[in-house]
């Protein structure tokens, strides 16, 4: 009886309005979800998007800091769910990578020759960029919300209180509106957490770590001829840095670089390496057009949702270390899921969000373990040599199983699960060649 009371106040009416705190990609996932389920059972609802970022603008200012890489898998599950990314959108499409470390480097193909990684901008480019005839990922997906029916509106949320039960959000000390949910899509870059913790249902802002972005500058002629399709990937042996990636886009390169110790000088020590500066043009000139220290998540918060509040995205739970827009997706259509078919209540969230939630924090658990071991491989010279060994060899062979070519390459796409890369990573078959590389090395090393 208390249950179908609860659903009863809980479920959205007609007429329901939802405030979404962010407009990136999960508060935009969520919308276009909400809305096209909600005209699914009938239910006419008003969401409303708190959004002050112009996506269109050039610089920092206008971007939610990220490599923009989009997984092969989401390219595709979007345009099943009818959105397709235009051309004006993709950067490039991938193909390849080249993973360097201090023993070398070798090609890694993609293990699917159908599918390619798209690479995109999160807000209107580098700066100086203005003008030209492409649109950013976080622009037009906060259109696809729009065109599905949402409101945009370009307020900072600053306070929520609770008033009667629902919750009453303010921008600048004055009422915008009471809703009968909202929606944390805000990220960890702001200082937005603490509205929520200050809600007192137990929410804490995700840990995070520091992370570097540089978009470097070049003649596109010579990012065509240097880069082509592929993403150049470093697995160096250094401390705090889990890697680094460099991604072609048009006449830019965007270098991202992960890990545990990154800050103001990471940038600069990164390109001045002699494995780095081998893959940027000696003769041309090249230049840092701009930078950004962003935070990324690598701890998920134990409870992200109360009555009439949801937390998701970065600001929820996320992939660690990659396809943080894959998960925007999961994460934005499993809180909308629940919201419209379920109800907008702790037991709603608890029975059908917290499941998807959790998956992605469970998943994390094989992500740290297998970064854990390729710390290992990177640092150990003899290992690195091993897996270059191994890889060049599946390479080479269309007939071997790659392996280890498509553990490399999915670890660092969204393309699977850490899951299912660690069940990968306990073939026996790689094993053997695994050890067949190191014994390779060692008696190459003794020559
Ligand atoms: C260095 C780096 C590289 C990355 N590379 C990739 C990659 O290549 N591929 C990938 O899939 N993922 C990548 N990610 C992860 C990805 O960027 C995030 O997972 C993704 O942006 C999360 O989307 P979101 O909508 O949850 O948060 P965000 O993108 O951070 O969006 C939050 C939005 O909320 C708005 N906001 C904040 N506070 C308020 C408020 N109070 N009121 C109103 N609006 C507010 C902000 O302006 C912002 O637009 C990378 C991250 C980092 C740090």
């Amino acid at each position: 009886m208390k249950r179908s009371l609860d659903s009863d106040q809980y479920t959205l009416q007609d007429g329901a309005n939802i405030a979404v705190v962010g407009g990136g990609p999960t508060g935009s996932f969520f919308s276009i979800f909400a809305l096209k389920m909600a005209k699914m059972i009938g239910r006419e609802i008003t969401v409303t998007i708190f959004e002050p970022k112009d996506f269109t603008k050039d610089g920092p200012g206008g971007c939610n800091r990220c490599g923009g890489i989009i997984s092969e898998l989401l390219v595709q599950t979007l345009a099943v769910e009818g959105i397709n990314l235009p051309d004006t959108v993709v950067r490039k499409g991938i193909n390849s990578y080249r993973l360097h470390t201090n023993q070398g480097s070798v090609f890694i193909a993609t293990p699917s020759l159908e599918k390619t990684i798209a690479t995109v901008y999160r807000g209107g480019g580098p700066k100086g960029t203005l003008g030209q005839d492409m649109e950013s990922f976080d622009h037009f997906l906060l259109n696809q919300a729009i065109h599905e029916g949402a409101v945009h509106k370009t307020f900072r949320v600053d306070r929520i209180d609770f008033r009667n039960g629902r919750p009453l959000l303010f921008s600048k000390n004055v009422e915008i509106m009471q809703a009968d949910l909202v929606v944390g899509a805000f990220g960890v870059n702001s200082s937005s957490g603490k509205i929520f913790e200050g809600l007192g249902f137990g929410y804490r802002e995700p840990s995070n770590v520091t992370a570097a972005i540089a978009e470097i500058s070049m003649d596109e002629d010579v990012v065509v001829g240097r880069f082509g399709n592929s993403i150049q990937l470093f697995l160096l042996p250094d401390k705090g840095i889990k890697f680094g990636a460099m991604i072609p886009k048009g006449p830019y390169v965007t270098l991202c670089i992960l890990g545990t110790d990154v800050g103001a000088r990471t940038v600069d020590d990164f390109v001045s390496k002699p494995v780095v500066r081998a893959v940027l043009p000696e003769s041309v000139p090249y230049r840092i057009a701009c930078r950004c220290l962003p935070k990324m998540n690598v701890g998920a918060p134990k409870k992200p949702f109360t009555n009439r509040v949801v937390l998701c995205g970065d600001a929820g739970s996320t992939r660690l270390f990659k396809d943080g827009l894959g998960a925007a997706y999961i994460m934005g259509k499993a809180a909308a899921k629940t919201a419209v078919f379920e109800g907008v209540g702790a037991h709603n969230f608890k029975r059908n969000y917290l499941p998807v939630y959790n998956g992605i924090v469970f998943d994390n658990y094989f992500g740290r373990f297998l970064y854990f071991v390729i710390d290992r491989y990177r640092k150990t010279t003899i290992l690195t040599k091993a897996m270059l060994k191994v890889v060049e060899k599946e390479q080479r062979d269309p007939k071997n199983g790659k392996i280890l070519s498509s553990i490399l390459w999915d670890m660092f796409t969204g393309n699977e699960r850490y899951k299912n890369v660690f069940l990968k990573s306990v073939k026996i078959k790689m094993h053997i060649d695994m050890w067949e590389g190191l014994i390779k090395s060692l008696i190459g090393e003794n020559r």
